[in-house]
């Protein structure tokens, strides 16, 4: 993977803002966090449902996270049983999960609606390349003919997503010259899977 999308891998940013917040926290509880986070549900802003975990310790099939405006802090079910106030002073790790989701689902919108450049283009050639993208897509206009047509090169649209203006399209080695536009990613991606 390149350097830019390591960085721009949502759960990456999400696990270090969680460890960034609750610097105190040990290893143990962010991999909990870790481990819950496919099994926790959104049902609105501020309300969720997390699947118990047997393997976790979990005894009871959900567990409902929600914040609570007049505590100021996230609530679990968990927190409500026998050790319950135990668990609050620690915060569960079902609430930890909660934490990881939403600043997982925030990185994948930032990451989603991050501005990367966006070209598309038509050429004939023989040989096409795209160089320095994050992703782009090469599709033949026509069908392949004889192979004489072949030698001759043949019409392609290219569609580019970039980090910069300096992802290069090369026409049987030559640069063809792009048209950048600033987009999002989200939308980049719509225009380059057509
Ligand atoms: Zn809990």
């Amino acid at each position: 993977m390149s350097r830019a999308n390591r960085r721009a891998d949502p759960l990456r940013i999400a696990l270090e803002r969680l460890r960034r917040d609750f610097p105190g926290k040990s290893r143990s509880w962010i991999k909990r966090a870790l481990l819950r986070l496919p099994y926790v549900r959104e049902v609105r802003d501020g309300l969720y449902v997390v699947e118990g975990v047997r393997e976790l310790g979990d005894w009871k099939p959900l567990y409902q996270v929600w914040w609570s405006g007049r505590e100021g802090r996230w609530e679990c079910t968990c927190y409500y049983s026998t050790w319950g106030w135990r668990r609050r002073r620690g915060i569960c790790t079902h609430v930890a999960s909660v934490l990881l989701y939403r600043r997982f689902k925030r990185a994948v919108e930032a990451v989603e609606n991050r501005p990367v450049y966006f070209a598309s283009a038509e050429v004939e050639c023989v040989n096409v390349k795209v160089r320095g993208s994050l992703e782009h897509r090469i599709t033949p206009l026509e069908k392949a003919g004889s192979l004489l047509d072949f030698a001759r090169g043949r019409r392609y649209v290219v569609y580019i997503i970039a980090e910069g203006p300096s992802a290069e399209l090369l026409c049987d080695g030559s640069p063809v010259e792009l048209a950048w536009e600033r987009l999002s990613l989200k939308v980049a991606k719509a225009l380059l899977e057509g």
